[in-house]
Protein backbone atom coordinates (compact mmCIF):
# COMPACT_ATOMS: atom_id res chain seq x y z
CA UNK A 1 0.00 0.00 0.00
CA UNK A 2 1.30 3.28 -0.83
CA UNK A 3 0.81 7.22 1.17
CA UNK A 4 -2.62 8.28 0.67
CA UNK A 5 -1.51 11.63 3.26
CA UNK A 6 1.44 12.83 3.05
CA UNK A 7 0.52 14.66 6.59
CA UNK A 8 -2.36 13.79 8.88
CA UNK A 9 -3.58 15.29 11.84
CA UNK A 10 -5.67 13.85 14.20
CA UNK A 11 -7.43 15.79 16.96
CA UNK A 12 -8.27 13.56 20.28
CA UNK A 13 -6.45 10.87 21.25
CA UNK A 14 -8.99 8.13 21.98
CA UNK A 15 -9.97 4.79 20.61
CA UNK A 16 -10.53 5.64 17.05
CA UNK A 17 -7.70 8.32 16.93
CA UNK A 18 -5.31 5.66 18.34
CA UNK A 19 -6.70 2.28 15.98
CA UNK A 20 -5.93 4.88 12.92
CA UNK A 21 -3.01 5.24 14.00
CA UNK A 22 -1.88 1.79 14.28
CA UNK A 23 -3.87 1.15 11.09
CA UNK A 24 -2.39 3.46 9.05
CA UNK A 25 1.14 2.73 9.50
CA UNK A 26 0.21 -0.92 9.05
CA UNK A 27 -0.25 -0.33 5.63
CA UNK A 28 1.99 2.44 5.32
CA UNK A 29 -0.65 4.81 4.56
CA UNK A 30 0.53 8.12 6.31
CA UNK A 31 3.92 10.08 5.67
CA UNK A 32 3.41 11.49 9.37
CA UNK A 33 1.08 11.61 11.85
CA UNK A 34 0.86 14.54 14.09
CA UNK A 35 -1.68 14.40 17.25
CA UNK A 36 -2.84 16.39 20.00
CA UNK A 37 -5.45 16.07 22.76
CA UNK A 38 -7.48 18.20 25.12
CA UNK A 39 -5.82 17.25 28.47
CA UNK A 40 -1.74 17.39 29.54
CA UNK A 41 -2.34 13.78 30.59
CA UNK A 42 -3.63 12.14 27.47
CA UNK A 43 -0.35 14.07 25.55
CA UNK A 44 2.18 12.68 27.74
CA UNK A 45 0.96 9.23 27.55
CA UNK A 46 0.54 9.50 23.56
CA UNK A 47 4.37 10.62 23.53
CA UNK A 48 5.39 7.89 26.50
CA UNK A 49 4.00 5.20 23.87
CA UNK A 50 5.00 6.81 20.87
CA UNK A 51 1.64 6.65 19.17
CA UNK A 52 2.41 9.63 17.00
CA UNK A 53 5.10 10.79 14.93
CA UNK A 54 4.93 13.94 16.72
CA UNK A 55 2.19 15.25 19.91
CA UNK A 56 1.72 18.65 19.97
CA UNK A 57 0.17 20.96 22.67
CA UNK A 58 -2.76 22.94 20.47
CA UNK A 59 -5.27 21.81 17.87
CA UNK A 60 -4.49 24.79 15.62
CA UNK A 61 -0.63 23.80 15.88
CA UNK A 62 -1.67 20.37 14.97
CA UNK A 63 -3.58 20.90 11.86
CA UNK A 64 -0.70 23.66 10.36
CA UNK A 65 0.51 22.11 7.08
CA UNK A 66 -1.39 18.88 7.31
CA UNK A 67 -3.18 16.99 4.42
CA UNK A 68 -5.90 16.02 6.43
CA UNK A 69 -7.57 16.09 9.92
CA UNK A 70 -10.00 14.03 11.75
CA UNK A 71 -11.63 15.22 14.62
CA UNK A 72 -11.66 12.12 16.72
CA UNK A 73 -12.95 13.85 19.63
CA UNK A 74 -17.45 13.36 21.02
CA UNK A 75 -19.64 14.87 18.97
CA UNK A 76 -20.32 17.40 21.63
CA UNK A 77 -16.74 18.78 21.13
CA UNK A 78 -16.45 18.94 17.03
CA UNK A 79 -17.34 22.32 17.00
CA UNK A 80 -15.57 23.84 19.00
CA UNK A 81 -12.58 22.07 17.55
CA UNK A 82 -13.64 23.28 14.80
CA UNK A 83 -13.66 27.02 15.37
CA UNK A 84 -10.19 26.50 16.77
CA UNK A 85 -8.64 24.91 13.60
CA UNK A 86 -10.25 27.03 11.33
CA UNK A 87 -8.07 29.48 10.51
CA UNK A 88 -4.45 27.51 10.56
CA UNK A 89 -6.15 24.96 8.17
CA UNK A 90 -3.75 24.32 4.93
CA UNK A 91 -5.96 25.73 1.54
CA UNK A 92 -6.65 22.13 -0.31
CA UNK A 93 -6.71 20.30 2.80
CA UNK A 94 -9.19 17.49 3.69
CA UNK A 95 -10.96 18.04 7.23
CA UNK A 96 -13.07 14.90 8.16
CA UNK A 97 -14.25 13.20 10.92
CA UNK A 98 -15.23 10.08 12.93
CA UNK A 99 -18.24 10.95 14.85
CA UNK A 100 -21.26 8.29 15.61
CA UNK A 101 -23.45 11.07 14.45
CA UNK A 102 -23.79 13.20 11.00
CA UNK A 103 -26.10 16.05 10.97
CA UNK A 104 -25.15 17.54 13.95
CA UNK A 105 -21.76 16.97 13.31
CA UNK A 106 -22.09 18.75 9.70
CA UNK A 107 -24.21 21.72 11.34
CA UNK A 108 -21.51 22.31 14.06
CA UNK A 109 -18.40 22.27 11.73
CA UNK A 110 -19.20 23.43 8.61
CA UNK A 111 -19.64 26.67 9.44
CA UNK A 112 -15.95 27.18 10.70
CA UNK A 113 -14.23 26.14 8.18
CA UNK A 114 -12.58 28.22 5.02
CA UNK A 115 -13.49 27.85 1.31
CA UNK A 116 -10.58 25.54 -0.14
CA UNK A 117 -11.09 23.14 2.26
CA UNK A 118 -12.70 19.82 1.61
CA UNK A 119 -15.07 18.84 4.83
CA UNK A 120 -16.07 15.08 4.45
CA UNK A 121 -17.62 13.28 7.62
CA UNK A 122 -16.72 9.82 8.08
CA UNK A 123 -17.84 7.49 10.62
CA UNK A 124 -16.40 4.07 10.70
CA UNK A 125 -19.00 1.19 12.40
CA UNK A 126 -16.09 -0.17 14.60
CA UNK A 127 -15.44 0.11 18.43
CA UNK A 128 -15.41 -1.22 22.06
CA UNK A 129 -16.33 -0.04 25.40
CA UNK A 130 -12.43 1.40 25.74
CA UNK A 131 -11.44 4.55 25.65
CA UNK A 132 -7.74 6.51 25.65
CA UNK A 133 -5.24 6.43 23.51
CA UNK A 134 -3.49 3.02 24.75
CA UNK A 135 -6.56 1.26 23.50
CA UNK A 136 -6.50 1.15 20.29
CA UNK A 137 -4.91 -1.30 17.62
CA UNK A 138 -4.42 -1.86 14.11
CA UNK A 139 -7.32 -4.47 13.81
CA UNK A 140 -10.12 -2.49 15.01
CA UNK A 141 -11.24 -1.25 11.37
CA UNK A 142 -10.90 -4.65 9.48
CA UNK A 143 -13.88 -5.78 7.94
CA UNK A 144 -16.10 -3.17 9.30
CA UNK A 145 -17.84 -0.97 7.50
CA UNK A 146 -16.96 3.25 7.46
CA UNK A 147 -19.97 5.05 6.19
CA UNK A 148 -18.22 8.35 4.32
CA UNK A 149 -21.01 11.19 4.15
CA UNK A 150 -20.28 13.42 1.42
CA UNK A 151 -21.56 16.93 1.84
CA UNK A 152 -23.25 18.72 -1.15
CA UNK A 153 -20.54 20.09 -2.92
CA UNK A 154 -17.62 17.98 -2.00
CA UNK A 155 -14.84 17.39 -4.61
CA UNK A 156 -15.26 13.55 -6.52
CA UNK A 157 -11.28 13.26 -5.71
CA UNK A 158 -11.02 14.07 -2.57
CA UNK A 159 -13.85 12.15 -1.50
CA UNK A 160 -12.41 9.02 -3.37
CA UNK A 161 -9.04 9.70 -1.19
CA UNK A 162 -10.53 9.31 2.09
CA UNK A 163 -11.91 6.18 1.16
CA UNK A 164 -8.53 4.79 -0.29
CA UNK A 165 -7.43 5.85 3.48
CA UNK A 166 -10.02 3.94 5.12
CA UNK A 167 -10.00 0.43 2.82
CA UNK A 168 -6.18 0.95 3.48
CA UNK A 169 -7.29 0.74 7.25
CA UNK A 170 -9.21 -2.57 6.51
CA UNK A 171 -12.74 -1.08 6.21
CA UNK A 172 -15.74 -1.86 3.39
CA UNK A 173 -17.07 1.69 2.18
CA UNK A 174 -19.84 3.20 1.64
CA UNK A 175 -21.69 6.80 1.63
CA UNK A 176 -24.90 7.79 2.85
CA UNK A 177 -27.22 10.95 3.29
CA UNK A 178 -26.58 12.07 6.95
CA UNK A 179 -29.94 12.12 7.85
CA UNK A 180 -30.30 8.45 6.76
CA UNK A 181 -27.27 7.73 8.54
CA UNK A 182 -28.26 8.70 11.63
CA UNK A 183 -31.85 6.87 11.32
CA UNK A 184 -29.51 3.58 10.63
CA UNK A 185 -27.50 3.93 13.56
CA UNK A 186 -30.49 4.96 15.77
CA UNK A 187 -31.74 1.62 14.88
CA UNK A 188 -28.53 -0.42 14.51
CA UNK A 189 -26.42 1.24 17.84
CA UNK A 190 -28.10 4.41 19.63
CA UNK A 191 -31.42 2.66 21.00
CA UNK A 192 -29.20 -0.76 21.35
CA UNK A 193 -27.11 1.12 23.96
CA UNK A 194 -30.09 2.72 25.48
CA UNK A 195 -31.42 -0.40 26.12
CA UNK A 196 -28.81 -1.81 27.58
CA UNK A 197 -28.12 1.02 30.09
CA UNK A 198 -31.50 0.85 31.35
CA UNK A 199 -31.03 -3.06 31.85
CA UNK A 200 -27.90 -2.45 33.87
CA UNK A 201 -29.79 0.28 35.74
CA UNK A 202 -32.72 -2.39 36.55
CA UNK A 203 -30.13 -5.00 37.49
CA UNK A 204 -28.55 -2.63 40.00
CA UNK A 205 -31.52 -1.63 41.45
CA UNK A 206 -32.71 -5.74 41.55
CA UNK A 207 -29.02 -6.52 42.91
CA UNK A 208 -29.60 -4.67 46.02
CA UNK A 209 -32.44 -6.92 47.01
CA UNK A 210 -30.98 -9.91 45.86
CA UNK A 211 -28.02 -9.65 47.40
CA UNK A 212 -25.93 -9.48 44.63
CA UNK A 213 -27.08 -12.56 42.61
CA UNK A 214 -27.32 -10.63 39.38
CA UNK A 215 -23.32 -10.02 39.43
CA UNK A 216 -22.55 -13.75 40.71
CA UNK A 217 -24.95 -15.03 37.83
CA UNK A 218 -24.59 -12.68 35.53
CA UNK A 219 -23.21 -14.97 32.29
CA UNK A 220 -24.87 -14.93 28.98
CA UNK A 221 -27.16 -11.75 28.07
CA UNK A 222 -26.86 -9.73 30.97
CA UNK A 223 -23.41 -9.81 30.64
CA UNK A 224 -23.04 -8.49 27.05
CA UNK A 225 -25.34 -5.64 28.33
CA UNK A 226 -22.79 -4.84 30.82
CA UNK A 227 -20.10 -5.03 28.84
CA UNK A 228 -22.16 -2.15 26.35
CA UNK A 229 -22.96 -0.18 29.31
CA UNK A 230 -19.74 0.54 29.86
CA UNK A 231 -18.70 2.39 27.03
CA UNK A 232 -17.32 6.03 27.75
CA UNK A 233 -20.13 8.23 29.10
CA UNK A 234 -19.36 11.53 27.33
CA UNK A 235 -19.57 9.96 24.31
CA UNK A 236 -22.63 8.42 24.42
CA UNK A 237 -24.53 11.60 26.31
CA UNK A 238 -23.35 13.43 23.35
CA UNK A 239 -24.31 11.04 20.83
CA UNK A 240 -27.96 11.18 22.18
CA UNK A 241 -28.29 14.75 22.46
CA UNK A 242 -27.01 15.51 19.06
CA UNK A 243 -28.88 12.08 17.28
CA UNK A 244 -32.50 13.01 19.36
CA UNK A 245 -34.78 12.85 16.75
CA UNK A 246 -34.22 9.57 15.33
CA UNK A 247 -33.56 8.27 18.82
CA UNK A 248 -36.98 8.63 19.70
CA UNK A 249 -38.30 7.66 17.16
CA UNK A 250 -36.45 4.21 17.45
CA UNK A 251 -37.59 4.01 21.23
CA UNK A 252 -41.11 4.79 20.26
CA UNK A 253 -41.44 1.84 18.07
CA UNK A 254 -39.01 0.04 20.36
CA UNK A 255 -42.02 0.34 23.23
CA UNK A 256 -44.86 -0.64 21.29
CA UNK A 257 -42.89 -3.73 20.15
CA UNK A 258 -42.18 -4.30 23.98
CA UNK A 259 -46.08 -3.71 24.52
CA UNK A 260 -47.13 -6.22 22.02
CA UNK A 261 -44.85 -9.03 23.69
CA UNK A 262 -46.12 -7.86 27.23
CA UNK A 263 -49.61 -8.59 26.40
CA UNK A 264 -48.46 -12.17 24.67
CA UNK A 265 -46.77 -13.28 27.83
CA UNK A 266 -50.05 -11.96 30.07
CA UNK A 267 -52.25 -14.00 27.58
CA UNK A 268 -50.01 -16.73 26.77
CA UNK A 269 -49.84 -16.65 23.44
CA UNK A 270 -47.26 -18.69 22.73
CA UNK A 271 -47.90 -18.89 18.77
CA UNK A 272 -46.71 -15.33 19.06
CA UNK A 273 -44.07 -15.91 20.86
CA UNK A 274 -42.42 -17.97 18.75
CA UNK A 275 -42.98 -16.72 14.91
CA UNK A 276 -41.52 -13.29 17.25
CA UNK A 277 -38.15 -15.07 17.82
CA UNK A 278 -37.80 -17.32 14.91
CA UNK A 279 -38.21 -14.27 12.41
CA UNK A 280 -35.23 -12.68 15.41
CA UNK A 281 -33.23 -15.85 14.66
CA UNK A 282 -32.98 -15.07 10.96
CA UNK A 283 -31.55 -11.31 11.43
CA UNK A 284 -28.96 -12.81 13.63
CA UNK A 285 -28.25 -15.30 10.86
CA UNK A 286 -28.14 -12.53 8.02
CA UNK A 287 -25.46 -10.58 10.48
CA UNK A 288 -23.45 -13.56 10.74
CA UNK A 289 -23.77 -14.12 6.49
CA UNK A 290 -22.30 -10.67 6.32
CA UNK A 291 -19.51 -11.49 8.05
CA UNK A 292 -20.38 -8.80 10.51
CA UNK A 293 -20.23 -11.51 13.91
CA UNK A 294 -18.73 -14.68 14.18
CA UNK A 295 -21.77 -17.98 14.81
CA UNK A 296 -19.23 -19.70 16.95
CA UNK A 297 -21.07 -20.45 20.18
CA UNK A 298 -21.38 -17.61 22.83
CA UNK A 299 -19.52 -15.29 20.65
CA UNK A 300 -16.52 -17.22 20.20
CA UNK A 301 -15.40 -17.00 23.75
CA UNK A 302 -14.40 -19.85 25.52
CA UNK A 303 -16.42 -21.15 29.29
CA UNK A 304 -14.27 -19.44 31.42
CA UNK A 305 -13.91 -15.94 30.08
P1 LIG B 1 -12.20 8.40 23.61
O1 LIG B 1 -11.36 7.18 23.62
O2 LIG B 1 -13.00 8.72 24.84
O3 LIG B 1 -11.29 9.69 23.26
C1 LIG B 1 -11.85 10.95 23.10
C2 LIG B 1 -10.79 12.00 22.83
O4 LIG B 1 -11.45 13.27 22.69
C3 LIG B 1 -9.77 12.15 23.96
O5 LIG B 1 -8.49 12.37 23.43
C4 LIG B 1 -10.25 13.40 24.69
O6 LIG B 1 -9.21 14.14 25.24
C5 LIG B 1 -10.88 14.21 23.59
N1 LIG B 1 -11.93 15.10 24.09
C6 LIG B 1 -12.96 14.78 24.92
N2 LIG B 1 -13.72 15.85 25.15
C7 LIG B 1 -13.16 16.88 24.48
C8 LIG B 1 -13.48 18.26 24.37
N3 LIG B 1 -14.56 18.76 24.96
N4 LIG B 1 -12.69 19.02 23.58
C9 LIG B 1 -11.59 18.51 22.97
N5 LIG B 1 -11.24 17.21 23.05
C10 LIG B 1 -12.02 16.42 23.81
O7 LIG B 1 -13.26 8.42 22.43
P2 LIG B 1 -13.40 7.52 21.11
O8 LIG B 1 -14.09 6.26 21.48
O9 LIG B 1 -12.12 7.48 20.38
O10 LIG B 1 -14.48 8.40 20.32
C11 LIG B 1 -14.10 9.50 19.53
C12 LIG B 1 -15.20 9.78 18.50
O11 LIG B 1 -15.41 8.58 17.75
C13 LIG B 1 -16.56 10.16 19.09
O12 LIG B 1 -17.12 11.20 18.34
C14 LIG B 1 -17.38 8.90 18.94
O13 LIG B 1 -18.76 9.22 18.74
C15 LIG B 1 -16.76 8.27 17.70
N6 LIG B 1 -16.86 6.80 17.61
C16 LIG B 1 -16.64 6.03 18.71
C17 LIG B 1 -16.77 4.65 18.63
C18 LIG B 1 -16.55 3.77 19.84
O14 LIG B 1 -17.05 2.65 19.89
N7 LIG B 1 -15.83 4.21 20.84
C19 LIG B 1 -17.07 4.05 17.40
C20 LIG B 1 -17.22 4.86 16.27
C21 LIG B 1 -17.14 6.24 16.40
P3 LIG B 1 -8.64 13.83 26.70
O15 LIG B 1 -8.16 12.41 26.68
O16 LIG B 1 -7.52 14.79 26.84
O17 LIG B 1 -9.76 14.03 27.65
Amino acid sequence: MSVVYDRVALIGLGLIASSMVHAMRRAGLAGEIIGTARSAETRDIAREIGLCDRVVDTAAEAVEGADLVVLCVPVGAMGGVAAEIGPALKAGATVSDVGSVKQAVIDNVAPHLPSGVHFIPAHPLAGTEQSGPRSGFAELFDNRWCIIVPTGDADADAVARLRALWEGMGSFVDTMEPEHHDLVLAVTSHTPHLIAYTMVGVADDLSRVTDSEVIKYSAAGFRDFTRIAASDPTMWRDVFLNNKEATLEILGRFTEELFALQRAIRQGDGEMLHDYFTHTRAIRRGIIEAGQDTDAPNFGRSPTK
